[in-house]
């Protein structure tokens, strides 16, 4: 599983959302999003990077 927003090669389980899809953490840009970064949970002031996937 790679970063979804830096593209960093490892990410680390982060719990869950409410709706129960599994929450990943980045440690080289230090933010947390989840598998479908259609619904980031924290960090919804970062502009979505899809344009470079
Ligand atoms: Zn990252």
């Amino acid at each position: 599983m790679e970063c979804l927003l830096c593209g960093h090669h490892k990410v680390y389980g982060h719990g869950t959302t409410s709706k129960g899809n599994v929450r990943y953490e980045c440690p080289k840009c230090k933010k947390t999003f989840v598998e479908t970064l259609d619904t980031i949970y924290y960090h919804r002031h970062i502009e979505p990077v899809s344009y470079l996937l």
